[in-house]
């Protein structure tokens, strides 16, 4: 599977049958092909055991299928699953599947690392490398769902990456995953959080997508906001809330705010009253979440009682709150903890120590 060979999972059901068709094929292949693909998830063009002998041989000659593989596994005692998959071309990203008591959810992530610098997420620590590929995303879900035997009926797209600074391909991704021939996940099934790109957010409520959105505010001042995500530098919260306004407008869809609490920052009285007067009725939800430790962050995270006593005053000034569930924090799956390679290999070099054996 050279870089020259084209992969199939990255191609909607359209272009799928445009390209079999400019093979010579007819249509209806492209339709069983795509079912294999999204629905059966093989894993190699070989187990597709009614396509003619003659078109396997083609395909396997030049094209190929994006088959992440497992570098490791780690199961929390709450269920949760987090795998550390890497990529064709060596890149490694984390994929965490969570339990609840409605279904499977996967957490995918959308970028080989991430441009936006947050300063509390270990997941943009070294950067940005890449932008995933549609098939390179979806190929998440259904190595989770391969792996577990179980069925995946909700994702979030709150793995590592900014999923609007990958836009096309996101959107692609969404195609491929909520497509009837496919895994049929319908979009009120999909979240997809985003760190505030203003232009993108725009660009999204044009789809007119039944998905959620969910938009990590963090703060309700420019000040704190700007000192806890750069972002806020070039989309002000002046620029980004009547942009969530107008996405609520267009798509008839309410946004969810999340909100991690730091210790000191973030979590006074005085910051829960803000937060309110910024978004006081506008019907959103807050979500918050007590912020989860990372190495190199400077913040601590508020105690659950603070939380809790954050989220009485923000329901008292009329601002529906709940507080998520921390999944996964036992094996650094929790938000924010998503690394794209081995967490002890960062640490190592970090401290020019030899990573510790594993079994
Ligand atoms: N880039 C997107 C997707 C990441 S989603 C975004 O910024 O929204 C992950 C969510 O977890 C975001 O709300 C992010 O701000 C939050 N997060 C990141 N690091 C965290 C941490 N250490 N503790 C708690 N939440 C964190």
């Amino acid at each position: 599977m050279g870089p020259q060979t084209t992969c199939l999972t990255d191609m909607t059901l359209p272009e799928l049958t445009r390209y079999l068709t400019e093979m010579g094929q007819p249509a209806f292949r492209a339709k069983q092909i795509f079912k294999w693909i999204h629905q059966k998830l093989i894993t190699d063009l070989g187990a597709m055991t009614d396509q003619p002998k003659a078109l396997l041989q083609t395909l396997q000659a030049s094209a190929s299928l994006a088959v992440p593989k497992i570098r490791r596994k780690q199961q929390s005692k709450d269920g949760t699953i987090k795998y550390l998959l890497e990529l064709a071309d060596g890149n490694c990203i984390e994929t965490v599947l969570m339990r609840y008591h409605y279904g499977n959810s996967v957490c995918v992530s959308t970028q080989v690392g991430c441009a936006m610098g947050c300063r509390f997420c270990a997941s943009t620590q070294a950067g940005r490398v890449r932008d995933l590929t549609p098939g390179e995303i979806a190929a998440e879900v259904y190595t989770a769902q391969r792996d577990t035997g179980e069925r995946v009926s909700h994702i979030v797209l709150m793995g590592i990456g900014e999923p609007l600074h990958n836009f096309d391909n996101v959107m692609e991704f969404l195609n491929l995953i909520s497509c009837p021939e496919g895994l049929n996940i319908g979009m009120r099934n999909i979240s997809l959080s985003t760190c505030g790109l203003v232009p993108k957010i725009d660009e999204l409520a044009q789809r007119k997508l039944q998905l959620t959105l969910s938009v990590s505010l963090h703060a309700p001042d420019n000040a704190v906001r700007s000192s806890m995500m750069p972002v806020n530098d070039a989309y002000p919260l002046e620029v980004l809330i009547p942009a969530c306004r107008r996405y609520q407008k267009t798509t008839g869809r309410r946004i969810s705010f999340e909100y991690s609490m730091v210790r000191g920052v973030n979590d006074s009285p005085a910051m829960a009253r803000k937060l309110a007067g910024l978004i006081r009725g506008m019907g959103a939800h807050v979500n918050l979440i007590p912020i989860n430790p990372v190495d190199g962050s400077p913040y601590s995270a508020t105690d659950e009682e603070n939380v809790r006593r954050f989220r009485q005053m923000l329901e008292d000034l009329g601002v529906n709150a709940t507080v998520r569930r921390r999944l996964g924090a036992d094996i650094s799956a929790a938000c924010g903890q998503l690394r794209r390679e081995d967490a002890e290999v960062t640490r190592g070099r970090q401290t020019g120590q030899k990573p510790k054996e594993r079994n």
